[in-house]
């Protein structure tokens, strides 16, 4: 056999060095270096020369792949309430106005925590936003909701021309700036609601930060405004890779053409208790103006305008737009196997100079892992597949680095790689969370159930042991997007959430989101004191990594992929009732409010409701198949032995067939589902299966295609996706055969 040293450890020794290796007080170094200044996409080069230099110490060779991307950094805002002088003696027309209310713009600078007050700290801004510089009256528009907006349309709220100021959650933010914009209003302003976290302000009881976990007052979440309409990446170059000199596409329709604002509720409370007693109060409408008005105990009534013409906000909002590169470090273990490739990665760029949770808990978890197999390889280790890690910049703008690398790539990556691991917010609490294509379900139950939980209640207790178990279908909102719904390569994206028995609904309250406050100071007094969930991500990620690296073969289930399918099905199927009898449920509801109301109906239900039995017999035939492929899989598996060296099943000529058909046959299988001509408004998603919410964002939509033509009551177009879903079934089927 040839001298690759792979016998040098056995499986159960490799992954003895990565659960072992990963270190609390590594993990906090390296922290601590990401957090400590300013670090948004195209300005982080000094931390991607710092990575490529860790990883290169680490034992793993690692290049820079950069970009050249259309971007924004921000150059000056104002946001300012005027009010119209009462006395008429005024000679000057500028005495006529008088400012009722400047914004700070500006989250406080705390004592305790230096990375605040740092002379470099990034504005509070949105990306890919409008400049501009806009007087006019404003109207409250609740989460800027598409059903929000025609809720005001009916009760004959005037729009065009206000300003909107709406509640930041539920939908993405870009998608209610865009609405706003469709209207004719000239400009937005997006808060975040303490009502929002969950109610928690000082009047439960909640400490904020910087004496507790919770929201600070002044913090305010930036982030991107674009319209998630065309594709992630670089909004010039959608479906290819921004090298310099490409031809670029015009960004209107994608980007916002009106200035947008993020501010505190601090900077809100005088805005919208101005509008107090002028337009319809959230009572006059229905109940989802009504939900969590954290305000009101600060003496906002949620009037919702418009604010009378004696009364107008100014917006500024000053952005440069400049074409520059943004950097890519992409870290390579090559295996024995060069045509089987496991990818895995993490964004390094921050709206702040902190962002030890976003995206840093996920960066210090990265290079952790990295150290890990460092020191296999140090002791003569080598992988069966190549890995390849990837610390990606500007997530934050719209899944930027790891988009064009994808798109760069994509033909290399259809060939070989095997499935895309995701880390993004390693930990801003304790509650283990995961998203994934079906094939890694089991995977990711065997390796939670291998890692120790840092809470050791009950001791011996793992991370399984103290999860839900439940696994979300892929959404959008991270880098995992590119590689699941553009080139159909199984991923998962997982790390650690806020605490769901935290106070709150939602445990949202604990988390600094996209503010000043998400900082190293936050992370080491209440995020993760002690950086044991840090640890505890790289130790599964590595494991995780390792597992499919390694085993002889590839560790996907293609029968929990069947049973998905057969549950997406009914789930359609239930839609399509739902749509027929008029019926919803609450879910069902809040996700209607962020699209138009259909009357008219097109196309045979009758037929389309019949369509169906196609779709099931054709998953029924897939499921048998899939179980085949499983159950010659354990077979095989059983044969090679798990700790036996490779060189040993490489040499039993007809097992090695055998697995490599196999492993083929998985590494394929989520590639049947896409369809080359994509989605009907945004053909860059290919995957007929998993698609981002077309009206949410961030939330997995199942059967896009279908699912929205049906919610468009277009049940002819409905049918044609039956029929090219069913068609992407039996490609899977007969893939499997
Ligand atoms: N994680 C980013 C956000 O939620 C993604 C931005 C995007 O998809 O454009 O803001
Ligand atoms: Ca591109
Ligand atoms: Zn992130
Ligand atoms: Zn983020």
């Amino acid at each position: 056999p040839p001298n690759h040293g792979r016998n040098a450890l056995s499986f159960k020794e490799l992954q003895d060095i990565l659960i072992e290796t990963p270190k609390e007080e590594k993990a906090q170094e390296w922290s601590k270096y990401y957090t400590s200044g300013p670090h948004l996409a195209g300005k982080n080069y000094s931390q991607v020369l710092w990575t490529q230099e860790r990883w290169t110490e680490f034992g793993i060779q690692a290049d820079i792949t950069a970009y050249d991307i259309y971007i924004n950094y921000p150059l000056g805002h104002r946001l300012a309430l005027y009010e119209k002088n009462k006395t008429k003696n005024a000679s000057e027309s500028s005495s006529l106005w008088n400012v009722k209310f400047e914004a700070s713009l500006e989250e406080d600078v705390l004592e305790e925590d230096p990375t605040t007050g740092l002379e470099n700290r990034i504005p509070t801004f949105h990306g890919y936003s409008a400049s501009g510089n806009v007087t006019a009256p404003y109207v409250y528009v609740n989460y800027g909701t598409y059903q929000d907006f025609e809720d005001l349309i009916k009760a004959n709220i005037s729009l065009e021309g206000k300003i909107a100021v709406a509640k930041y959650g539920g939908i993405f933010r870009g998608l209610k700036i865009k609405r706003a914009e469709e209207l004719g209003m000239v400009g937005a302003v997006l808060f975040t609601d303490p009502g929002d976290d969950g109610g928690v302000t000082e009047e439960n009881g909640v400490e904020l930060y910087p004496d507790g976990p919770g929201r600070n007052p002044s913090s305010v979440q930036r982030g991107s405004a674009q319209f998630l309409s065309v594709a992630p990446g670089d909004p010039t170059t959608p479906g290819y890779p921004s090298k310099p000199g490409v031809p670029r596409e015009p960004v209107e329709g994608k980007i916002p053409s009106i200035p947008s604002i993020p501010i505190s509720y601090v900077d809100a409370i005088p805005i919208l208790s101005a509008l107090n007693g002028h337009g319809p109060s959230p009572k006059d409408f229905n109940k989802y103006w009504q939900k969590n008005l954290g305000l009101k105990y600060k003496g906002v009534d949620y009037n919702i305008g418009p604010s009378p013409d004696s009364l107008v906000l100014n917006l500024v909002n000053e952005q440069e737009y400049v074409t520059t590169p943004l950097w890519n470090v992409i870290g390579v273990i090559n295996g024995t196997l060069t045509d089987e490739v496991i990818v895995i990665g993490n964004h390094r760029d921050a709206w702040i100079a902190g962002g030890a949770g976003d995206p840093n808990s996920g960066s210090a978890a990265l290079n952790e892992v990295i150290r890990s197999f460092g020191v296999a390889l140090a002791k003569g280790w080598k992988p069966l597949r190549t890995i390849v890690f990837a610390s990606w910049d500007g997530e934050e703008y719209g899944l930027i680095g790891s988009t064009e690398w994808v798109e760069e790539y994509l033909p290399w990556l259809s060939g070989s790689n095997v499935a895309y691991v995701n880390v993004d917010v390693a930990t801003v609490g304790p509650s283990f969370k995961a998203s994934a294509s079906p094939l890694l379900n089991k995977l990711i139950y065997e390796v939670t159930s291998l890692v120790q939980s840092p809470n050791q209640t009950i001791p011996g207790q793992t991370v399984g042991d103290l999860w839900d178990g439940q696994i979300s279908t892929m959404g959008s909102g991270s880098d995992f997007t590119a590689f699941q719904d553009f080139a159909g390569i199984p991923s998962i994206d997982l790390g650690f959430g806020p605490d769901p028995s935290a106070p709150g609904d939602t445990g949202a309250a604990v988390y600094q989101y996209h503010s000043n406050y998400d900082s190293y100071h936050w992370m080491n007094t209440y995020g993760d004191p002690g950086f044991h969930y840090h640890a505890t991500v790289a130790r599964i990620w590595a494991l995780f990594t390792a597992r499919l690296a390694e085993a002889p073969v590839i560790p996907l289930n293609a029968s929990d992929y069947a049973t998905a399918l057969e549950g997406y099905i009914s789930q359609a199927e239930s839609k399509l009732d739902s749509a027929i009898s008029g019926t919803s449920t609450e879910e069902e509801d809040m996700e209607a409010r962020s699209r138009p109301t259909v009357l008219e109906s097109k196309g045979d239900l009758k037929a389309l409701k019949l369509s169906f039995k196609k779709l099931y017999k054709a998953a029924s035939k897939f499921k048998h198949a899939a179980h085949h492929q499983d159950a010659f899989a354990a077979e095989c598996a059983e044969k090679a032995g798990e700790d036996i060296p490779w060189w040993k099943w490489f040499s039993k000529i007809r097992l090695f067939y055998h697995i490599r058909a196999v492993n083929t046959k998985y590494k394929y299988l989520e590639r049947q589902f896409l369809y080359q001509p994509g989605l009907d408004s945004r053909s860059w998603f290919k995957h007929v299966i998993f698609a981002p919410g077309l009206w949410t964002g961030y939330a997995g939509a199942v059967f896009p295609g279908l699912v929205e033509a049906i919610e468009a009551k277009e049940y002819d177009n409905a049918q044609k996706w039956v029929g090219i879903i069913e068609g992407s079934i039996w490609k899977a089927y007969g893939s499997l055969k």
